[in-house]
């Protein structure tokens, strides 16, 4: 069992409740710890970092959706430090599964995507709550 540092709760900020609630739930799950390192962006900085090929789209679901909540969030796998190998990725994603299907909050993890696969990357469905 984990806990949220500090940051990752503040990275939490202006991020959707429900996606909110499942990270804390995953976090109850998960067998690699792991922290949030990114949830809602300003136009500027997504606009960077399609300018530097780190983000495929304009229309991120990182940005704050008609709702004004960010749906999307980046964890990072902390093993004593951060680490980016992709088994790590996949246990992370199965909490995260399990802890939206407990709570029956839809999410989609950006290892699944068959292009493009983005591991650290979980968000709402497109249009959630509208
Ligand atoms: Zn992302």
């Amino acid at each position: 069992m984990f806990r949220l540092s500090k940051r990752s709760e503040q990275n939490l900020q202006g991020v959707h409740p429900d996606l909110a609630a499942v990270v804390h739930k995953a976090l109850s799950l998960t067998f690699v710890d792991f922290m949030v390192t990114e949830g809602v962006r300003t136009p500027e900085r997504q606009r960077q970092l399609v300018k530097k090929g780190a983000s495929q789209t304009l229309n991120s679901l990182h940005l704050p959706q008609a709702d004004g909540y960010a749906h999307a969030v980046d964890l990072a796998a902390w093993v004593g430090e951060v680490r980016w190998d992709w088994p790590l990725y996949h246990k992370i994603a199965d909490a995260m599964k399990m802890a939206s299907s407990e709570l029956g909050i839809p999410i989609e993890w950006g290892g699944d995507w068959s292009t493009l696969k983005d591991g650290p990357h979980f968000q709402l469905p497109r249009g959630y709550g509208a």
